[in-house]
Formats: C-alpha cells, structure tokens, sequence
C-alpha cells in the first residue's frame, strides 16, 4: 500500500507549527475517531492513519527525521534517529484528548522549583562513506568529545554528601525584580545565574559544572541512499546539560567520498566503460559492475562511442522512499596502442577497404564533411 504523507493526512503545511498539528489532528481525530463511527472500516482506518501521522509530527525528534528521510526516516531499521515503531492499537478517545490538553495546559511547568539548568550544546560531527557505504547503508562507530553528566556527582555539582543550596538572593527563582525609576524589572539573578541554586561544596571531579570532558563511542545507523549534504540527528547525544538540563543534540553530517569508478547525480550512477573497436563495430557482450554485482550489458553492431546505456533501476533507492535510479554506462571506444607491424598492415588493409564504401562505413565523418563543404560554400558564396 502506497504510504500518504503525513502533512497531507493532516492538511497542514510543512512548516506547521506544534500547535497547528495538534489542532488539525484534534478536528480529524474527533469526526473519525472509531468511538463515533461504530462499525465504520473505512473510519477506522482513517483514524489509524491520522494517528500514525500525529505521532510522527508532534514529536520533534520523529518529525525530523521524516522531514529529512521520509517514511524510511521513521520506520523501520533505518530510523537512524532513533524513532520507534508506533502503537498499532488505537488509543481511547480519553486517552487521546487527555494527552493533548494535557500538553496544552500546562503540565510540563515545573518552573517553580528553581534549579531549571542549561540545554548542553548540539554537536556535528562530519562523517564521510564510501559510496557503497552511502548507498547500501552501513552501522559506523564514531568517536565524539563530548561534556557528559559527572558520575561522581549525578550532575548535581555538589560534592557527594553534600547537596545544592536555594540561592538566598533570588529565593530559588533565578529571577530578581530591580527598581527603576517607577519601574520593577525582571533579571537574571546575578548570584546564581539564573540557576536557582548555590553550590557551597562543589564536586572535585568536575569543579561544580555537573559536567566532565571525555570521548564516547556511538553507533549510528546509516540508511541506505543517503548523500553528501544529509545529516542524521541522534537526538540527546550532544553535549550534557548543565546542571540537570537537558542534553543537546548530535548532527552526524554526512560526505561521499569520490569513487574511483562511479559517480553520483540525485540517484542516477554513471559510469564510463573502454571498449574496443572491435566490440564496437561487430557488437558483443560486455560485463559491467553496479554495485549489487555484475550485469552483462548487449552492445549492439555499429556502437559509437560516447553512447550511453541506460540500465533502469540499477542507481542508488533514494533515502526518502520512491523508485530506484538509474545506472547510466557511456561507452568510450578505445584506440589501439603500440601496434606490431603485422597489426598495423591489418589495419591499413581495413582502411583500404572501407575508403571504397565511404558514407556506408562512416556515419558520423560524412556528416561532418558535408557539414564543413556546406560552411565552406556559405562564405565563399557570401558576396551577397
Ligand atoms: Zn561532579
Ligand atoms: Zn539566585
């Protein structure tokens, strides 16, 4: 079955934002909702489609990775961004309408109690793949520098034993109010930082950050098709928040290095092959290499070189889903070298005898040579 995208299945535009999704899949969701449509098949699998499409696009992380690499970027094996499969049983309508206001109205404030911490910084890391890496796909270990959560201190910044006090300046907030004139303005509490909290004590491992500096080894998934410029973004593998923030993300940017024999254009390979004038005129067999093995291509009597062979579906299937390229094989007829003298009478023979048959043998030199008369004639005919 042909997959719908999701934008489409909800009628928003890509760069919808959080809460235009949400109020799209609320209006879908409630008129097919299988709760209202008792019965109805055709209701029901509508729904599931808007559900999967909902799930993927109010995630941040998911939405992402479909934006850059489709259906492929959120399903299966290739969810190199770590997304996983959805529920496949639908959820209540309860369940539904309560996650979204919920959403909406505010659980997620849990401002008050101060210690709120910074997001840690999003990393790149540039990652180059052979082509066949690129178009295969392929699992690749990569070291990255990164600031991680202190172990000896769980990110705290305090000594173990010992904990964060409540800035008495800003009384936990991280905000001070400052008069001016006949005005209070808001600050960023300069004892604290904004932080909410004091560390009297702080850790010895990381001087009081919540952060240490060490390498980590992470494997990324690499879908099949990707190419130079793509990114895959491994979310939370960035820098470490400071104290109990999040964590940034971690940009795997990706680069194809030259390959000897192929190149890449979208997902057509090309690639150019000798052949000798031999095969050329009489016609034969030819084995090409593609990627997924070898393919004898028929060269037909009478092939010129510079033509191109077209083998459908034999190029690179495209990361965001759709029909494989193809591979495009131009042929380059070979003059021979360093001729014994027994190969160079032959060859003068040949010539001979083809001098006599002129045009029949020579296509592409007649044509020229009428052209180049043709050019001559119009300027010595110009007197005009
Ligand atoms: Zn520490
Ligand atoms: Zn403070």
């Amino acid at each position: 079955m042909a997959r719908r995208d999701y934008y489409e299945i909800l009628g928003v535009a890509r760069n919808a934002s959080e809460a235009e999704i949400k109020k799209a899949f609320r209006r879908l969701a409630m008129k097919y909702h299988p709760d209202r449509n008792p019965g109805d098949k055709a209701a029901e699998e509508r729904f599931k489609e808007i559900k999967e499409a909902y799930d993927v696009l109010s995630d941040p992380q998911k939405r992402a990775a479909y934006d850059q690499f489709g259906h492929a970027g959120v399903g299966g094996a290739g969810a190199a961004a770590g997304a996983g499969g959805f529920g496949a049983g639908g959820p209540s309508f309860a369940d539904i309408f309560g996650d979204i206001f919920g959403d909406i109205f505010g659980t997620g404030g849990g401002r008050g109690g101060g210690a709120r911490g910074y997001r840690g910084a999003d990393l790149r890391y540039d990652l180059e793949l052979s082509l066949e890496e690129a178009v295969q796909g392929t699992k690749v270990r990569i070291r990255v520098p990164a600031l991680e959560t202190c172990e000896t201190c769980a990110g705290s910044g305090a000594r173990p034993g010992t904990r964060p006090v409540t800035c008495p300046t800003c009384d936990g907030h991280g905000q001070v109010r400052v008069q001016q004139g006949f005005f209070s303005i808001q600050q960023t509490c300069p004892r604290c930082r904004g932080a909410g909290t004091l560390i009297p004590d702080p850790c010895p491992e990381c001087r009081g950050r919540g952060r240490v500096r060490r390498e980590k080894t992470l494997e990324v998934n690499i879908p099949p098709g990707v190419d130079t410029g793509d990114r895959i973004r491994l979310a939370g593998e960035g820098e470490a928040g400071e104290r109990g923030g999040p964590p940034g993300d971690l940009y795997v940017q990706i680069r194809v290095r030259e390959h000897p024999i192929f190149t890449r254009e979208d997902n057509d390979l090309y690639c150019e092959v000798p052949i000798s004038i031999t095969t050329a005129a009489l016609g034969g067999e030819l084995e090409i290499p593609t990627l997924d093995g070898r393919v004898v291509v028929r060269i037909p009597r009478g092939t010129q070189s510079g033509r191109v062979f077209r083998l459908r579906g034999k190029g690179v299937r495209p990361v965001r889903g759709g029909p494989p390229g193809d591979m495009l094989v131009r042929v380059v007829v070979e003059t021979p070298v360093n001729l014994t003298p027994r190969q160079e009478r032959l060859l003068r023979e040949l010539e001979e005898t083809m001098r006599e048959g002129g045009e029949r043998h020579s296509p592409q030199a007649s044509s020229w040579w009428d052209g180049v008369k043709r050019f001559f004639e119009q300027m010595t005919g110009g007197g005009r």
